[in-house]
């Protein structure tokens, strides 16, 4: 799994990717104003600190935009399927998949994780 995350990370991403490993979502804090962000950078973008740090999502959130994709696009995605913007507790939004039925924008989810081969497992949500 090392090599596999040595070749999706970079320096900025990598501590993300070996969280997923441990199906753990996490997202960046600030340890100078307290700001989240989603996805990872080398800096506070409500303050420009480097002091960023990764701290562990609860993993609940709302879906903010929702759509379903019935054109094949990869052939690791069969169609139909549905991509949602989720907006963590904490506040960053994530891309992202909803698995299972319900879903709706406003609706609560709760995430879990798509197993791949050879891969992190990616974080992907269902309805709450
Ligand atoms: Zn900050």
């Amino acid at each position: 799994m090392s090599d596999a995350i040595e070749t999706i990370a970079d320096p900025t991403t990598e501590p993300f990717w070996r969280a997923c490993a441990e199906r753990r979502l996490v997202v960046q804090r600030c340890g100078d104003c307290g700001h989240h962000q989603f996805y990872p950078r080398p800096f506070c973008l409500a303050c420009q600190s480097l002091g960023v740090e990764w701290v562990e999502s609860r993993g609940e959130g709302t879906i903010y935009s929702l759509t379903t994709v019935r054109i094949p696009v990869t052939p690791e995605l069969p169609p139909p399927y549905q991509v949602a913007i989720v907006e963590l507790a904490e506040g960053p939004r994530l891309l992202t998949n909803i698995e299972g039925e319900g879903a709706a924008i406003g609706g609560a989810v709760r995430l879990g994780w798509r197993e791949r081969d050879g891969l992190p497992p990616l974080p992907v949500f269902t309805p709450a």
